[in-house]
């Protein structure tokens, strides 16, 4: 008889307490219901609220999705330049911008804002996005048609378009005839005006607009807490702040089958006999390629002081091959090979104290980001769904790469500080405070008062970041 040959059970809360819709064919994605063999933990608590919050939207996709009636009139309008007052269905078209990481966080905070103001969520496929997601609604596709008559004009919109909120605020055309669309520019360098989108009165205005097209590279989900208008709809979702994004992420984020490849061979292969697993994910801001002592030190001196690792010890001492000792796997993950490398030897040419068996290992080493090619982004979208399935994290400082990590896994990793002129800062890293992940670029703006505010210190659950002090996040 053959062991590997045992059908594998899945388990039966396959739906993950209902936050996962019915009427998926289950081999067209399969990591929709084998994810859970993997993780280590259910998902957090989910809101009654939250689930019926999703189950219409699922039905307004469904009506308003893709080469629907509803779709094709309304696209009709925004081809002919015609308003209308009273559109069956809004939108919010999300482009894909920027890194792996970042067009996560993006499309979650586009999707919330979608839920907030009753609009449907069509998704830009950039080079690869059907290539690394599951469909997440169920017989509608979110992706938007390549027939939509704005998609040449995508890779133009930036700050200076001329049809984006901030532009027409300028112009005054705000107060004129109202447009069938408008832009939203929520890149990091968005100005003032583009920065009233956090303003319950500008959001009063976007309302009647049917069409919105919106590129960002931040988290912006914090800010939405700050608007009185979505406050109490905010709370009954998440009555748990910190499980925003862990929850919409667990939602919409299974990856494709290709994906879903590399992260279980990986998973068996080499992480599903450990007895606890780590994980180290490595990201430097510089110029220079490394690697650098000061952050092999750093990570060492992390690691060691927060008892994710052992110690190692000047003293050979025997291993008994029959007494099992406790398995460690490090899981690290870097563009890089050099700090990998080091860790691993270190742990093979000492013993450590505990007596515990230390072995690390990196999936890929690329080098330098490559957001054009897709088997690269599979790898990264990989790499980030394995370090959440670690028991403990350690992350890098600003990098988006962690926070998907950390979200997804629900972990409070610890966040590696960012170096000063080449030396480990003391202390080397600190707990997070939650799961979430940082705003980078939040406005410091009161709508009401229209003044400067420290928007970190206005409410007890939206506080400055742990690894960027002007950026926001849930606590
Ligand atoms: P951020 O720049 O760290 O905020 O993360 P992003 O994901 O937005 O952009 C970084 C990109 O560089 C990733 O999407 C990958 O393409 C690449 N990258 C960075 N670190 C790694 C890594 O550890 N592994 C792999 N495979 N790719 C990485």
């Amino acid at each position: 008889e053959n062991d590997l040959a045992q059908p594998v059970e899945v388990p039966k809360d396959k739906l993950l307490g209902d936050l996962l819709p019915t009427g998926f064919e289950e081999n067209s994605c399969l990591s929709r219901y084998q994810s859970l063999l993997y993780r280590r933990g259910v998902p957090q608590k989910v809101s009654p609220y939250l689930i019926s919050k999703l189950r219409s939207y699922e039905a307004r996709h469904k009506k308003c999705g893709p080469y629907t009636n509803l779709y094709n009139k309304t696209v009709e309008d925004l081809k002919s330049g015609r308003y209308s007052s009273t559109p069956d269905c809004k939108y919010i078209v999300w482009i894909s911008f920027s890194g792996l990481g970042n067009r996560i966080l993006t499309l979650a905070s586009a999707f919330l804002y979608a839920l907030l103001t009753d609009r449907v969520l069509l998704v830009d496929r950039g080079i690869d996005i059907p290539d690394l997601f599951c469909e997440p609604f169920p017989e509608v596709s979110w992706l938007l048609p390549l027939d939509f008559p704005l998609t040449n004009e995508f890779n133009s919109f930036n700050q200076k378009s001329h049809q984006s909120y901030g532009n027409m605020l300028k112009s005054n055309s705000t107060a004129s005839a109202l447009q069938p669309y408008i832009y939203l520019h929520l890149v990091h360098d968005y100005d003032d005006q583009d920065k009233l989108f956090f303003c319950d009165q500008d959001q009063m205005y976007m309302q009647k607009i049917p069409w919105m097209v919106m590129k960002s590279d931040n988290y912006f989900i914090p800010s939405l807490f700050l608007m009185p208008s979505f406050e109490q709809e905010l709370h009954s979702l998440f009555p748990d702040k910190e499980t925003v994004f862990h929850l919409l992420g667990r939602y919409l984020f299974h990856p494709a089958n290709s994906v879903w490849g590399l992260i279980s061979r990986y998973y068996e292969a080499y992480l599903s006999e450990a007895d606890v697993i780590a994980g180290i994910q490595i990201r430097v801001f510089d110029v220079e390629p490394g690697p650098f002592k000061h952050i092999l030190d750093q990570i060492l001196s992390c690691t060691v002081r927060e008892k994710i690792l052992p110690q190692i010890s000047q003293q050979e001492r025997p291993v008994h091959p029959s007494t099992r000792q406790k398995r460690v796997a490090v899981l690290m993950t870097s563009l890089s090979p050099g700090y990998f490398e080091q860790v691993r030897d270190l742990y093979w040419e000492n013993p450590t104290v505990t007596g515990e068996m230390i072995t690390v290992f990196q999936p890929s080493h690329e080098g330098y980001q490559q957001t054009e090619k897709h088997n690269h982004n599979r790898k990264a979208w990989a790499e980030m769904y394995l370090l959440s399935l670690t028991d403990k994290l350690v992350t890098s400082s600003w990098s988006t790469f962690g926070y998907v990590a950390q979200g997804l896994g629900g972990l409070k990793p610890w966040i590696l500080y960012k170096p000063e002129n080449n030396t480990a800062p003391d202390p080397p890293c600190r707990q997070a405070m939650s799961m979430e992940p940082c705003f980078h670029a939040p406005p410091f703006y009161d709508c009401k008062s229209k003044r400067g505010v420290d928007t970190g210190a206005v409410v007890a659950h939206v506080r400055h970041c742990e690894d960027m002090s002007w950026g926001l996040k849930l606590v």
